[in-house]
């Protein structure tokens, strides 16, 4: 094993252990040197961070889920979950810039044509092309049978025309999976719906950025497609009517990864509001002696470390191959609303300096509800977990 002493993670290993032990270690060491001097400036100046995101090309995290075959590290979703929750403790904008991306490779892995893969995923590993998902539109993002934006065939080429919206990497990626209808008419309508690799070019703009509440650094933005051709081939798995399962299908690890960046969240919070209840005195004693303080610490422990043995439950069950909507589902549902809950027990924990953006915590408070927001609502994800729940226990 030579990795301990390595600076990036594309080396031989011996074992799975070694390898993921190694892989968190490297995570960290980029966390502490690459990232973590740099938060606060990027996040206020809300600024895309180029050179962090070369390290992070240099580091194989676009390609952590990519087969070696196709140039990735090949990670299961338990140790991807892992290195998420790491980052997200640092600064959660990092992970939106490969998650949504890799949630684009997955859809090519799981439902691409062979000459597919091997012609999209070794540049998606390596960064070389990066990118993400875009299935909202303007009018719809829960229900998405609901979308706009159409593909209609014509020769070699299909002409898109439509409008997405919120879109992740919107702005500085090139690449996107993009839902569409290619059947208007089609009954249900899911079956009308094809899934694209559709690349930057004429007719395909990004045409602002969106302002957020949190999530800085990453662009958000609505892009739009005005007689955008798209050859045929790059139509996921050359067949049409799919769209909707393969890029609903791509959502499973989408939520194991939400749910590992609320865990990031919820531990970072606890971390800072214990440090801060040791050192802040009121009444002659540390706050944390207070029980007050103490019983807010013990339910944000708690919630942390229940978060994440559902994470670790949903990623298993992934790496399995089982079907894992349901545990997804809790995860995503659970760790969401722990980060929402801990950053703002951390910003009551930490008084006044809980609200200045000298710190950290103020940032949890902010980017904590788009968890519970992004890769369908919570509501949403009880309708799906209820529903499992009833199917696994049939009447
Ligand atoms: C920062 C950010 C980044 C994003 N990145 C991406 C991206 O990269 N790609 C992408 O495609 N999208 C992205 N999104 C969009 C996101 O996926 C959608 O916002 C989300 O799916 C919800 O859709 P909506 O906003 O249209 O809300 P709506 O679907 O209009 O829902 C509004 C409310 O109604 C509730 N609701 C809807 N239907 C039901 C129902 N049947 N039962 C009960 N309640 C219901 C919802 O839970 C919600 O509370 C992003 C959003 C944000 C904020």
């Amino acid at each position: 094993m030579t990795r301990p002493d390595t600076d990036t993670m594309n080396a031989p290993f011996p074992d799975a252990a070694a390898l993921e032990a190694t892989l968190l270690d490297t995570v960290d060491k980029f966390l502490d040197r690459d990232v973590r001097p740099h938060v606060l400036a990027l996040e206020h100046s809300d600024t895309w961070p180029a050179e962090i995101v070369e390290r992070m090309k240099e580091l194989g995290l676009f390609g952590a889920i990519i087969p070696e075959e196709y140039g990735g590290l090949g990670l299961g979703a338990s140790t991807y979950a892992r290195i998420v929750e790491r980052i997200s403790a640092v600064w959660m904008s990092l992970s939106g810039i490969f998650n949504s991306h890799l949630i684009m490779a997955a859809a090519v892995l799981r439902f691409g044509t062979e000459d597919q893969k091997r012609t999209w995923l070794p540049r998606f590993a390596s960064g070389e092309i990066r990118g993400g998902l875009a299935l909202t539109e303007p009018n719809c993002g829960t229900d998405l049978q609901a979308i706009r934006t159409t593909a209609r065939r014509d020769g070699d080429d299909y002409v898109v025309n439509g409008t997405k919206i919120w879109i992740s990497n919107g702005i500085h990626g090139s690449c996107f999976a993009l839902l569409v209808k290619t059947d208007s008419e089609a009954s249900p309508r899911h079956r009308g719906m094809s899934l694209f690799l559709a690349e930057k070019g004429p007719g395909f703009t990004a045409s602002r950025k969106l302002e957020k509440l949190g999530y800085k650094g990453i662009d958000s933005a609505e892009l739009v497609f005005e007689n955008y051709r798209i050859p045929a081939d790059r139509l996921i798995g050359l067949e049409e009517g799919r769209g909707l399962s393969h890029a609903l299908g791509g959502l499973e690890l989408g939520r194991i990864n939400v749910a590992a960046r609320g865990v990031g969240i919820a531990r970072a919070a606890l971390e800072d509001a214990v440090r801060y209840a040791q050192q802040r005195e009121t009444f002659g004693q540390p706050i944390a002696q207070h029980q007050a303080i103490q019983i807010k610490l013990a339910d944000m422990v708690t919630r942390v470390e229940a978060a994440r043995l559902l994470v670790e439950q949903a990623a298993r069950a992934y790496d399995a191959g089982e079907r894992c909507d349901m545990e997804a589902g809790m995860a995503k549902l659970f760790a969401s609303e722990a980060a929402v809950e801990n950053s703002m027990e951390a910003m009551r924990i930490h008084g006044a300096y809980g609200y200045s953006k000298e710190m950290h915590v103020e940032r949890y408070y902010r980017d904590a509800p788009l968890l519970a927001i992004g890769e369908g609502t919570n509501e949403l994800q009880r309708i799906i977990i209820a529903r499992q729940l009833l199917e696994r226990n049939p009447a």
